[in-house]
């Protein structure tokens, strides 16, 4: 019997693995919404149900031994107090409505009630994680084995069953929280790195990828919607110099701030991206002509007005030129919108820096 509940444990690693797999793709911040806490109790309640169909019935009983307590546990421990109760509503239910309304069914509510009280107190009182984990173990044994014990007090080895299922659980429950750690350490790591992948390490901003990667969406949203798009290219004047001076590291300090200008600069839903060295490139998602201008002549003022920290008490100026690219009012070729931006801003390089140029126009430039 002991041997066919161990299917349970390994059904609950199996479950466990893929459950981590799915909420890995999952932004964490969706299971933190009220939605996800009760979308999470249903999956609670279907592992539940998985492991009473593999459950065992006790012969001459209406009992069932199972490890169902485990899928309360462990929405508990992701997501607390809501998915328990719906997790715990689901898993009543199907005991009540597969095995009729008795004695062991009536137990079996009442220990899920147990369960979510008991368990809700503990997520209040502790902090520490394996110290909650180990708590609602032994809660669960103290609810559990002596149930079982009642129920099962007419056969002859109800003494063996109870201390069976006593082991398997404490033996279930150190797998089963390992495991917990380990899936959700990696789920955690996964998402940094996926992140980090994006980004550009120095300034945050995105990187070359993944800047193609959202231009070539944003091709798609505006051919879809016919919306505009315009775009900015932008390096940064005589950098060379500045590292030649105060040094490459000093370089650094000044891409950074000058990020955190550019970002500033711009609507919050413009996309910024370090495209090469010191240069930069922004996508101003359905933006007309007159705020286009606007944007890129207030960046390049921001720019030069900043001061950029180069030591205790010392700063300096940059600028930069600035090309810029508009579809579908310039170009009728979207997908060359950054090369021809890049024209742009050559030509501002060409004629002096310091200037935002539009086809072939110097639209800074006093006239
Ligand atoms: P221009 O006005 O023509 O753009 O002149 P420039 O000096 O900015 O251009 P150039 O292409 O000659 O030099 C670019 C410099 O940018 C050289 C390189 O050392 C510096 N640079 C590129 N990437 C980084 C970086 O990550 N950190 C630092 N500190 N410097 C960088
Ligand atoms: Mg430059
Ligand atoms: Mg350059």
């Amino acid at each position: 019997m002991i041997n066919d509940l161990f299917i349970n444990t390994i059904l609950l690693i199996a479950i466990t693995f893929i459950g981590g797999h799915i909420l890995k793709e999952i932004p964490k911040i969706m299971v933190s919404t009220l939605y996800g806490r009760i979308l999470l109790g249903l999956c609670g309640g279907l592992m539940g149900i998985l492991l009473m169909i593999y459950a065992i019935e006790v012969n001459g009983t209406t009992t069932i031994l199972d490890l169902r307590v485990f899928a309360i546990m462990i929405v508990s421990y992701i997501g607390g107090i809501v998915p328990t109760i719906v997790s715990g509503i689901i898993i009543g239910g199907y005991r009540t409505v597969k095995y009729g309304i008795n004695i062991s069914s009536i137990a079996a509510i009442i220990q899920i009630i147990l369960y979510i009280i008991f368990f809700h107190i503990v997520d209040i009182k502790i902090k520490s994680e394996c110290k909650k984990w180990v708590t609602k173990t032994l809660i669960s044994l103290i609810i559990l084995i002596p149930t079982f014990y009642y129920l099962l007090r007419n056969l002859g080895n109800a003494e063996i069953i109870c201390f069976g299922l006593s082991l398997l659980i404490i033996f279930t429950s150190i797998v089963e929280y390992l495991l917990l750690n380990y899936v959700h350490k990696s789920n955690e790591l996964y998402r940094v790195y996926k992140k980090e992948s994006t980004k550009d390490f120095l300034t945050g901003l995105y990187n070359t990828r993944q800047f193609d990667k959202i231009l070539n969406l944003a091709f798609e949203r505006v051919l879809m919607n016919k919306e505009k798009l315009s775009c900015l290219m932008i390096d940064i004047d005589h950098f060379k110099k500045v590292n030649d001076t105060y040094g490459h590291a000093t370089g650094d300090r000044v891409l950074k701030e000058l990020a955190y200008v550019l970002r500033k600069n711009c609507r919050e839903f413009d996309i910024v991206g370090r495209v090469g060295g010191e240069e930069f490139c922004i996508l101003l998602l359905d933006c007309p002509k007159e705020q286009t201008f606007e944007i890129a002549l207030r960046i390049n003022d921001a720019v030069e007005k900043h001061k950029y920290t180069i030591g205790q008490n010392k700063f300096i100026n940059i600028t930069v030129s600035i090309g810029v690219a508009m579809y579908p009012d310039e170009t009728l070729n979207l997908h060359s919108i950054k090369e021809t931006a890049d024209m742009d801003l050559y030509k501002a390089k060409q004629n002096g820096r310091n200037r935002v140029y539009h086809r072939g126009i110097c639209i800074s430039c006093p006239l």
